[in-house]
Formats: C-alpha cells, sequence, structure tokens
C-alpha cells in the first residue's frame, strides 16, 4: 500500500504537471489563435465590424464595375438602335393583293368604308353621269392610316419636305380619305364632269392642285364652296 502511494503521488505530481503544462500550452494556443484571429479579422465580435469592411470593400470595388456598365451602356446602345426591322415587313405585303394588304380590310377603289353620305351621293353621281356617257372610277377612297402615312412619306420624298408634301397628301390624322368621306376620280374626263355636275349630288372638288379629290360638301342643289388652293394639315 506505502510503497503503491508514492509512485501515485508521483504519478498525480506528473500529472498536475502535465495538466499545467497542458493548460500552460493550451492558453498558449489560445492566445495565438486569438492574436491570429485579431490579425485575421474575425476572432471578436467587435472584429466583425472590420470583416464586414472588409467584405465591403470588395463591394466597393465592385462598385466601380457597376459603375462603368453605365459607362459601357452609353457606348454599346448606339450600336443596337439601328434595329428597327422595317425591311421585312414590306417584303411580305407584294405577294398579297397590293391594294386591300396596304389598305386593310377596305377595297380603296370602291365605296367600302365610306363615309353612307358620300357613299350614297357618289353612287347617284355615278350613275348619272354613265347615262351621260361618261364613265367616274373610284382611283382612292377609304384608305387605311397606314397606307395614308406611306403615301405621306413617298410624297416627302417626291416634294423635298414635309412641309410641301402636305399640300398633297395629308397626315394620316388629318386626311378625309382615312374618315371615309373623301374620294380621287379618275380619268381626268370624268372627274371634270363630277366638278361640273357634282353639287347636284351635293359633291363637290375641294382644293385647286387637285382636280380628281372630291368631298360631299354641300347639300345636294346648292353651290359649292369656294375651292381652297390646297390642302392644309387642320
Ligand atoms: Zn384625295
Amino acid at each position: 500500500m506505502n510503497n503503491e502511494e508514492p509512485p501515485r503521488r508521483s504519478l498525480s505530481v506528473r500529472g498536475r504537471l502535465l495538466s499545467v503544462t497542458g493548460i500552460a500550452v493550451l492558453a498558449s494556443l489560445l492566445v495565438w489563435h486569438g492574436q491570429l484571429a485579431d490579425f485575421l479579422g474575425f476572432g471578436s465580435p467587435g472584429d466583425k465590424a472590420p470583416v464586414v469592411a472588409g467584405a465591403g470593400a470588395p463591394d466597393t470595388t465592385a462598385l466601380p464595375t457597376e459603375g462603368d456598365v453605365p459607362v459601357s451602356e452609353p457606348t454599346s446602345t448606339p450600336t443596337p438602335r439601328p434595329k428597327p426591322t422595317k425591311p421585312p415587313k414590306k417584303k411580305p405585303k407584294p405577294t398579297k393583293s397590293p391594294t386591300t394588304s396596304q389598305n386593310g380590310p377596305y377595297d380603296e377603289e370602291s365605296t367600302e368604308g365610306m363615309s353612307p353620305k358620300l357613299r350614297s351621293r357618289l353612287l347617284k353621281a355615278m350613275a348619272a353621269a354613265k347615262a351621260d356617257g361618261v364613265t367616274l372610277r373610284i382611283n382612292s377612297g377609304r384608305r387605311s392610316a397606314a397606307k395614308q402615312r406611306r403615301l405621306l412619306d413617298e410624297a416627302i420624298v417626291k416634294y423635298g419636305s414635309y412641309k410641301a408634301a402636305i399640300r398633297w397628301v395629308l397626315p394620316p390624322e388629318f386626311s378625309e380619305h382615312v374618315k371615309g368621306r373623301a374620294v380621287d376620280i379618275t380619268p381626268a374626263a370624268g372627274a371634270k364632269w363630277l366638278e361640273l355636275n357634282g353639287y347636284r349630288y351635293g359633291i363637290c372638288r375641294r382644293y385647286d392642285n387637285e382636280p380628281w379629290h372630291f368631298e360631299a360638301l354641300t347639300t345636294p342643289g346648292r353651290k359649292c364652296p369656294a375651292r381652297e388652293p390646297y390642302a392644309l394639315a387642320k
């Protein structure tokens, strides 16, 4: 029993020493770890602010790249701008009937889509002309806004400016053709007949520069109003 005690004490002492050294080592490790953690910046909660700030640092570096995007966009936008796909739209049109496809649902060379007033008056005038041996044909009656726009675009090219073009082709929002309240008559002899006799049916030539253009401008049998020099966008 006695022989056993000293070794036990020595063992206990050794154990204590070992434990002490172990604690010391652990403590030093903890301290070193703490220093390392402090150094690295993620040790204590208080250090997390710098860590966030450190994480924010990459964000600040990312901000310039985000700023570069708007800077690069203006330089890149000019290239996407010339993308208008107008040419493809014109291609399928020639395959269809030119008159109906360009003019929507109405046959432009008929009384389709005309106002009831113009249509009834024009039919009476055409019957009277036929009785006189004169042919009246509808060259252009009701037009779609798209057709009117296209005609205006062509007129701008032909006459050199918008201001000059609208004397011949009004914008869709002002055109009586688009409203179904105007008709262009062909041939010239037929238009001349209608200019002289149209008032009987309430139909009048409106413009000096367009001998073919007629509208229902007066009461049947009454004199037509004075002609206008040319069309005005009003
Ligand atoms: Zn006209």
